[in-house]
């Protein structure tokens, strides 16, 4: 009965299921619960109104479960919307950001012209954009909305059939590395292996996806009858649990999945290490002088414990064979991923859409921290000619970390399985 006591090296990594949920159980969880229900990461600007891009889908979940509050723009403290990049289209930051422009181009000490100017903005948007592993929604669009993230917490909603097999399908189908042979879901039961990159996409992609299965497992929905109506309770679901990562109800495949989630969960805490000086630099500024205060000596007690753990994931292993080969590899990683992204707009469950789309732009964040560049992290080197420096926007910071703090609470939700299962 208990499979999911998983132990040994997680693939790919030099380190142990075993200490990877000590840490994350003992020191990291509680850190990381307290910090997400703070005010700086708990309101995410989302459009949940984009149409899906790869088909026609007007199938909307009518579940109850599946709808999402928004917030009134005057509920978000100002500073926060500030903090956005809605607030790079306002007045107040074109005028900075032309300042720091017209310092950049007067560098060049030419004669400029509009269209040059023009060439010179269009080729900067475009330089950044480079470095983005997803399509990050447009904050300045009417339709793009706050959601307070305690408010619609990532559980069961019964958003089940057809819809998401299709988004699980065209993902790992069409946009998930695999070798050719017949298709399956899961890792490959191919003979040709496939190369490690390739490998860490099909397991971030499947960690994401068993977080997201414990979760509605975790916070199940029941409903009791009371006579004069029915009253909802949210509980954990062991009998679904095991269904799902049960070797013997998920056709072997549940331990590798659940294995998975922990390589998931050390991609993205080593891509949290590695921006812990820039990390450490953020003001987190809401506005409200003590909870901000609150806020970085949390973030600073996090990141104390994360930059000391010996066993972080590798990322210098992966595009590092001929530099050409590795480029278009990477090319295809990030374009891959931003299909992914994309993807997360036909999910036909507004619930799910929000948390699908917050946490593969989490994870977009985690990639671009990794393989952007040494701009940032321990071996920093700031390319002088390009200018390029190292920047984050609030919604990438509050994606990752919930991101992360999702995986955390997933891992988290084993142990209370472990012990349910060893009780039943
Ligand atoms: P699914 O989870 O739909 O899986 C489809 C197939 O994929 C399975 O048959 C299996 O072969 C394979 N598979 C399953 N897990 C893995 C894995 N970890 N790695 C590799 N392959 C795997 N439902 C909610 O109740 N709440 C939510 O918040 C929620 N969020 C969602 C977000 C997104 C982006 C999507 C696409 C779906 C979401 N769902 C959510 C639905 C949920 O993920 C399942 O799709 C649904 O519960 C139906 O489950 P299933 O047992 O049919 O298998």
């Amino acid at each position: 009965r208990c499979f999911c006591k998983l132990n040994g090296e997680i693939d790919d990594c030099s380190c142990k299921v075993e200490t990877l949920s000590v840490l994350n159980n003992n020191k990291i969880y509680p850190r990381i619960k307290s910090l997400l229900s703070r005010n700086y990461f708990r309101y995410f600007k989302v459009n949940l109104k984009k149409k899906c891009p790869f088909w026609h889908d007007d199938s909307r979940c009518a579940l109850k479960d599946c709808h999402v509050d928004t917030c009134k723009e005057e509920e978000i403290p100002s500073a926060i919307k500030k903090g956005s990049s809605a607030y790079r289209y306002s007045e107040e930051a074109q005028k900075e950001e032309s300042c720091a422009e017209e310092k950049e181009l007067s560098a060049l000490n030419t004669t400029i012209s509009d269209e040059s100017i023009q060439a010179f903005k269009d080729w900067k948007e475009h330089d950044e954009s480079q470095d983005l592993f997803c399509d990050i929604d447009d904050e300045s669009s009417a339709d793009s909305e706050y959601v307070d993230l305690l408010l619609n917490p990532e559980r069961y909603t019964g958003y089940k059939g057809e819809s998401p097999h299709r988004i699980w399908r065209s993902i790992y189908q069409e946009n998930c590395f695999k070798p050719q042979t017949e298709y399956i879901y899961g890792p490959s039961k191919s003979s040709s292996p496939l190369c490690l990159e390739k490998r860490a996409f099909h397991r971030l992609i499947s960690g994401l996806h068993t977080s997201i299965n414990i979760h509605l497992c975790a916070d199940y929905l029941y409903q009791e009858n009371l006579g004069y109506g029915m009253k909802a309770h949210w509980k954990p679901n062991v009998a679904e649990f095991q269904k799902r990562f049960d070797p013997q109800t998920s056709n072997g495949e549940g331990p590798q999945r659940l294995k998975n989630l922990f390589f998931t969960y050390l991609v993205e805490l080593r891509a949290i290490a590695k921006a812990a000086p820039y990390l450490q630099e953020e003001d987190f500024f809401t506005a409200d002088s003590d909870e901000d205060k609150d806020v970085r000596q949390g973030i600073d007690d996090l990141l104390n414990i994360i930059s000391t753990f010996p066993d972080h994931f590798d990322e210098s292993k992966l595009f590092a064979g001929n530099p050409n080969e590795a480029k278009l590899l990477k090319d295809e990683f990030r374009n891959h991923f931003r299909n992914v992204s994309r993807i997360m707009d036909c999910v036909g469950c507004d619930k799910c859409k929000l948390w699908g789309k917050l946490q593969t732009q989490g994870m977009g964040t985690a990639l671009k921290i990794l393989f952007s560049g040494d701009d940032i992290g321990p071996d920093s080197t700031v390319n002088a000619q390009q200018k390029k420096h190292f920047q984050l926007t609030r919604s990438e910071i509050v994606t990752l970390f919930n991101a992360f703090g999702r995986l955390s609470k997933s891992i988290h939700s084993l142990e209370m399985f472990k012990s349910l299962l060893s009780k039943s």
